[in-house]
């Protein structure tokens, strides 16, 4: 995990919105674990709006920033309804189901039992897996606002979430995946690496 810029203060540059775009494994930048973004200004605001675009025209229902080239502590979601079995909606913010989120500088404080869904991720496409997750998260982050807020979550947008965050991380799903979809998934995988050289 190079570029460990954790504890920088410096300003985050000015970035042209219109010039991003989706990255894909195995850009460095996925593996890059990201740094604050601290104050949220025009650009920050012009650069979630830029996210959501690519988010919504990828039909993802998440997005965090490495995935688009910068290694900022940021997500954007939109969980429109949940389809897992069982969702707790105990805790479950309502105002936010349908609505998409902008999740900056988060903080994770994940709850409940661990449950296995599978997963996939904008960044490996035709890869998916059974992730190990948290059924609840609470989280704390940054609005566009520049307000802190809290959400407490369950079913696919707690998932959804912890997902965003590994990004943060470098984490991918395919390091979280067992034995069984690491094996099924390693063709795919291989063109993916492939594709990009
Ligand atoms: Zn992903």
């Amino acid at each position: 995990m190079p570029q460990h810029a954790q504890s920088t203060s410096e300003p985050i540059g000015s970035i042209d919105p219109a010039g991003l775009h989706l990255r894909f494994h195995p850009d460095a930048v996925l593996r890059t674990k990201a740094r604050p973004v601290g104050e949220v200004t025009d650009n920050v605001r012009e650069v979630a709006q830029r996210m959501l675009q690519i988010m919504h025209e990828e039909e993802g229902i998440g997005l965090a920033a490495p995935q688009v080239g910068l290694p900022w502590r940021m997500f954007v979601c939109l969980v429109p309804e949940d389809p897992i079995p069982g969702a707790s909606p105990e805790g479950f913010q309502e105002d936010t189901a349908g609505q998409p989120l902008v999740c900056i500088d988060p903080d994770l404080t994940p709850g409940g039992a661990p449950d296995s869904f599978e997963e996939g991720c904008l960044s490996l496409p035709d890869i998916r897996g059974q992730i190990n997750r948290q059924i609840e998260v609470s989280m704390e982050a940054t609005g566009l606002d520049g307000n802190r807020f809290t959400i407490n979550a369950a079913g696919l947008l707690a998932r959804c979430i912890q997902h965003e965050v590994d990004h943060l991380n470098g984490v991918l799903i395919i390091d979280k995946f067992g034995q069984l979809d690491r094996l099924r998934t390693r063709s795919a995988l291989r063109r993916l690496e492939r594709k990009a050289r």
